[in-house]
């Protein structure tokens, strides 16, 4: 006569080639098929309600634990090899897709639709990079707070120049706005406060973006302005490279010059004949913006105004004097034109300043 075992579950009794064992049960066939699965990974029978599994996969608790890791957005599982890491989240595929299109670090090559602030046609866009604090969203979102707080100011990028930071980007404002609207001084506080440098790194330019049509409407008129502005920079380069806080061979390496020629016209011909590419002091590659790329980054207010304010001044050169004025002016008549307090005051910090003594000087950039 068979042996009879009774079911676990439903208590009738059974042949023992008709049960399994389910974590030490004795299950009937029936209650197998409705109350348990296999594991996916390891093969051994669960109760559906033990299955740590999702709608593809039925797993037991070891299995899950071992192999599998929860995406922290979309609360998918994903096998340990395919999680992605972004600023202390494990997320899967799709979810890390997403945060790197939708920032708010976004590519370095990201551009958004472009909010113009300010008067008049000569619009600065700044990109400061920041290094040595993170690379962190929530740095990113701390920063955007205070500079978007009344307007759409700012966004960030990751560049691969830098070790571990932030490239900050402004939307294209006037001189005026940058002075009196925009939040830099707030901006900057908080980046200190977040250890990040700027000066004091290797790595960190400021570049200052001027929007083409601060030349003027037309093609030719605003080439020509670029011309004069190109010459200016050659001209007066060692005062420029001074200016800059740029060691020599930061320069060479993102902001390399082209070789001054006689004239605002053979200059901007020798520059456009360069296949000098991007790097250069004045990169003329972007369609719709000069760059000044001279600067080396600051996270001092009066360093940051004072180098807009200067490069406001270059524009107002470029485009209200003739080649003939240009090629006869020294420096000197140049700085005859500067009345602006923070840029006098740089100027002096730098010795840039006419014969005046000077009481501070590198010690006053120390981030
Ligand atoms: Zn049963
Ligand atoms: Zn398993
Ligand atoms: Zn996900």
């Amino acid at each position: 006569m068979k042996e009879m075992y009774t079911c676990d579950h439903c208590g009738e009794e059974f042949p023992l080639e008709e049960t399994l064992l389910v974590e030490g049960d004795r299950l009937c066939r029936h209650c197998t098929a409705s109350l348990t699965a296999l594991c996916d990974e390891c093969g051994t029978r669960i109760y559906l309600e033990h299955d740590e599994g999702d709608s593809n996969r039925f797993l037991c608790s070891s299995c899950r634990e071992r192999y599998y890791t929860r995406c922290d957005r979309c609360n998918t599982l994903i096998y340990n090899e395919n999680v992605y890491e972004y600023d202390g989240e494990n997320l899967c595929e799709d979810c890390y897709d997403e945060v790197c299109t939708e920032g708010p670090i976004h590519e370095y090559d990201y551009v958004p639709d472009l909010v113009f602030h300010g008067k008049g046609l000569r619009k600065f866009g700044v990109e400061l990079e920041i290094d040595e604090g993170g690379k962190s969203r929530s740095n990113a979102n701390r920063l955007l707070e205070i500079a978007n707080r009344d307007a759409v100011n700012l966004y960030i990028k990751s560049d691969g120049s830098l070790d571990d930071g932030l490239e900050l980007v402004t939307h294209p404002m006037s001189l005026d706005y940058h002075l009196h609207e925009m939040p830099w001084e707030d901006i900057l506080d908080e980046a200190k406060r977040l250890d990040y440098r700027s000066h004091s790194t290797n790595t960190c330019g400021l570049y200052i973006h001027i929007s083409r049509m601060a030349f003027g409407c037309t093609y030719e008129t605003q080439e020509e302005c670029i011309a004069r502005l190109v010459f200016f920079v050659e001209k007066f380069w060692p005062e420029l490279l001074r200016f800059s806080r740029r060691t020599q061979g930061q320069i060479n390496h993102w902001a390399a010059r082209y070789g001054m020629k006689l004239n605002p016209k053979d200059q901007i011909y020798h520059a456009k004949n360069s296949c000098a590419g991007r790097y250069t002091a004045v990169n003329l590659t972007n369609a719709d913006t000069v760059e000044i790329r001279m600067f080396r980054g600051t996270l001092k207010l009066n360093t940051l105004i004072a180098t807009l304010q200067l490069v406001d001044h270059l524009c107002e050169v470029a485009v209200s004097m003739s080649d003939q004025e240009l090629q006869d002016m020294s420096w000197f008549d140049f700085l005859d034109q500067i009345t602006e307090p923070e840029l006098v005051q740089y100027l002096k910090e730098r010795r840039l300043y006419v014969n005046e003594p000077v009481n501070t000087y590198d010690a006053t950039e120390v981030f």
